[in-house]
């Protein structure tokens, strides 16, 4: 399960300037779809609503069928996981940045979620800028080390819905390609929306939807949308 529904999704922040004109799609349990679209045109706005930050004013976010209006925002993090652009991380171990939510995981389940992202090595470190009373300090990670944090702490939580919101485009394009592999060994087999203003980002995806003042203005296959190109 995990199958996500957008019907006729209308949204605004603020009622003068609506930001969602009427957007459906949906992503079947397992499957992937990518949102294209340039810098403001809703990308991050979608995730939001799938979370439950704001309602909608017109039409139905569904999950498996149950409106998320019905249901809390509790229950929508414990399903939802998400890799943001930029993962912030707290000021404690790389471990407990990888446990936090999935408090109860065992330390043999933290350590291989950290094998997968390639951080094994660093787990005990402590995050850039921790500093203690008597002159620890914190270990300074690249941007491509946090977004493994934030990948070996999804691999863990293993939530059926998987939100990667331009999680890759903070970094270089050599990293960023690193990254993008191991993003989609993540996402197999996981309902996964994929947010991306570039198109030529997107490794896999059942459909692509591009998103453009608030509509959708083009969806199709990866194959299909990059031949039009
Ligand atoms: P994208 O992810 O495609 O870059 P966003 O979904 O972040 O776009 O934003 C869409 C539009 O909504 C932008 O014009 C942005 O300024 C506006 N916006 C985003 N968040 C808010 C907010 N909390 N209040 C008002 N406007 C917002
Ligand atoms: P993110 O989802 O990437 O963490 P934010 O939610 O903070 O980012 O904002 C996304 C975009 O929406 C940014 O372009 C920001 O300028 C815009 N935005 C956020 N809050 C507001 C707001 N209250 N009014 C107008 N624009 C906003």
């Amino acid at each position: 399960n995990g199958k996500v529904e957008f019907r006729d999704v209308h949204f605004a922040y603020d009622a003068a300037r609506p930001i969602l004109k009427g957007i459906s799609f949906t992503v079947p349990a397992g499957k992937t779809v990518a949102i294209v679209g340039p810098s403001g045109a809703g990308k991050s706005t979608i995730s939001r609503l799938l979370y439950r930050f704001y309602d909608i004013q017109q039409g139905a976010i569904l999950i498996d069928g149950q409106d998320v209006r019905d249901v809390t925002q509790k229950s929508l993090r414990a399903v939802i996981g998400m890799v943001p652009q930029d993962t912030v991380l707290f000021n404690d171990t790389i471990a407990y940045n990888i446990r936090y939510g999935r408090v109860d995981a065992s330390e043999a389940e933290v350590e291989e979620a950290a094998e997968l992202a390639q951080i094994a090595h660093f787990i005990e470190a402590l995050p850039d800028g921790y500093e203690t009373m008597v002159g620890e300090r914190g270990l300074k990670l690249s941007g491509g080390e946090k977004q493994r944090v934030a990948i070996a702490r999804t691999i863990l939580k293993a939530p059926p819905i998987l939100i990667l919101d331009e999680a890759t485009s903070a970094l270089d394009t050599h990293t960023e390609q690193e990254i993008q592999t191991s993003l989609d060994l993540v996402s197999r087999g996981r309902t996964t929306i994929v947010i991306a203003h570039r198109l030529s980002t997107i490794i896999r995806a059942d459909e692509i939807i591009v998103l453009r003042d608030g509509l959708i203005a083009e969806r199709g296959s990866h194959t299909h949308l990059l031949k039009e190109k």
